[in-house]
């Protein structure tokens, strides 16, 4: 087991939280895998639009909780899109996460994991979000020291 580290951070609005998932997208190679915690509208897919702009992707993004999953092209990269909400099992989307996050040319990132979680690798990078006020948020990110890079212009 490796240490995981922590770092905490408050977010005063949707913008502000778009911003720090910028900044991390900025930073991710590729192969890495996000899982996202919140509550429903707690700001997980704030967070993706952030992270797929960080990444250099134009593409749209929108909650696929009807679709389950969506893709967005950023470069020689691909930022592939999850969302379990209220589904009680992942079915054949298990083998396609599977292959998806040993691939080094794809960045996965999970909304509502729960159903999928021994799927998930162990080195991951999550992200828990708690929601203080209308617009104020407590972003909670937990990381391997092996992921620190996607940390940096962060903490
Ligand atoms: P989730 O995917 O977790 O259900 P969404 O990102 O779809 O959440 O929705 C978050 C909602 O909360 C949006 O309407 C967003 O504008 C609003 N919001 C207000 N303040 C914040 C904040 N600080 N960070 C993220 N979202 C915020
Ligand atoms: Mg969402």
């Amino acid at each position: 087991m490796s240490t995981v580290m922590t770092w905490q951070t408050e977010s005063t609005s949707s913008d502000a939280t778009e911003h720090l998932a910028e900044t991390l997208g900025n930073q991710l190679r590729g192969g890495e895998v996000i899982e996202l915690v919140s509550d429903l509208g707690g700001g997980k897919t704030t967070f993706v639009r952030g992270l797929a702009r960080g990444m250099g992707s134009t593409d749209n993004v929108a909650s696929p909780s009807f679709t389950i999953s969506r893709v967005y092209k950023a470069g020689k990269l691909e930022l592939r899109h999850f969302d379990f909400y209220r589904l009680s099992e992942a079915g054949l989307l298990e083998h396609e996460l599977d292959e998806l996050m040993g691939d080094k040319d794809v960045v996965v990132v999970v909304e509502w994991a729960d159903i999928i979680q021994h799927v998930l690798p162990p080195d991951h990078i999550r992200i828990v979000i708690k929601t203080t006020g209308d617009d104020s948020r407590q972003l909670t990110f937990e990381y391997p020291e092996k992921l620190a890079y996607l940390m940096e212009g962060l903490c």
